[in-house]
């Protein structure tokens, strides 16, 4: 060691490998994931509150177009959750992984952190930014720490109204909608959608989805027309809607009805009122 060791910014560093400025860019953006109501928890609020309907994962092929036949291609999932969000925050996970268990763990031996969420693995590491702070490889670790909270704040910065409007037709990218939006446009090969055709596509491919009264509702309010659980609960006490199934949510079990019967009844209903629209 030197007596003037320097920063990879170029600031005198003393006697650790990061700077006090470096050091303290390093601790913040650990406890601005860790600390209490952060971005940690952002992320799982985030990814418990959206409704929205999901695609299986990976790219549609070319021939899937006409999806709507094929049941399950489109569902909304039990606890319906952003697909943007959930990506994200494996991201901030696996980087606060490499932080918690591939450096700190590994090299000091200490006990892998036992809570491995985003907001537990931030907690773990905090203590020890200190210890990061001396290693030789430190302005790496730093980067990993502010790419982690940069991932997690992009991602619970996203509008909550952001609608999923399905893949492009071209390339397969997931395209969001504001909801009031008449058009959406793939950011990546720039083709322009009518966001009312997607919303009625997403919902067609999702007609053999099962799903509770809760679900379906919020499914098609988001996607077609507002509708509440205790219309599609009216439909069943009047023998117009039966259950597919059940599930157990905790102590209950609950019924499931196929989504496309409630969009029959609603279609039938909007045709009856003469208010049906091609
Ligand atoms: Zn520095
Ligand atoms: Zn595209």
């Amino acid at each position: 060691m030197t007596d003037q060791q320097l920063c990879h910014c170029g600031a005198p560093a003393r006697d650790a490998v990061l700077c006090v400025s470096c050091a303290y860019k390093l601790d913040d953006a650990i406890q601005q994931i860790s600390r209490y109501q952060g971005l940690g928890y952002d992320l799982d609020v985030a990814m418990s509150r959206q409704a929205r309907i999901n695609r299986r994962p990976g790219r549609p092929k070319a021939e899937d177009r006409d999806e709507r036949f094929a049941p399950g291609t489109l569902q909304p999932q039990p606890l319906p959750y952003d697909p943007h969000v959930s990506v994200a925050a494996a991201e901030v996970r696996r980087l606060l992984r490499i932080l918690a268990v591939d450096v700190i763990a590994h090299e000091t031996r200490a006990d892998l952190p036992t809570d491995q969420s985003v907001t537990g693995l931030a907690a773990w590491i905090r203590p020890r930014v200190g210890w990061l702070r001396h290693h030789h490889r430190a302005p790496e670790y730093l980067d990993i720490a502010l790419e982690a909270a940069r991932v997690a704040r992009r991602a619970v910065d996203r509008p909550a109204e952001l609608l999923f409007a399905g893949p492009c037709d071209e390339c397969g990218e997931d395209m969001y909608a504001h909801p009031a939006a008449a058009y959406v446009e793939c950011t990546h090969c720039d083709l322009v959608y009518e966001v009312t055709d997607r919303r009625a596509w997403l919902l067609r491919s999702a007609e053999d989805t099962l799903a509770t009264t809760t679900e379906i509702a919020r499914a098609i309010s988001a996607y077609g027309q507002p509708l509440t659980p205790e219309a599609i609960r009216g439909y069943v006490h009047r023998g117009m809607l039966i259950p597919h199934g059940t599930r157990n949510v905790g102590r209950k079990t609950v019924p499931l009805y196929r989504l496309g019967d409630v969009l029959d009844l609603l279609a039938a209903r909007a045709a009856k009122e003469g208010k049906a629209t091609a």
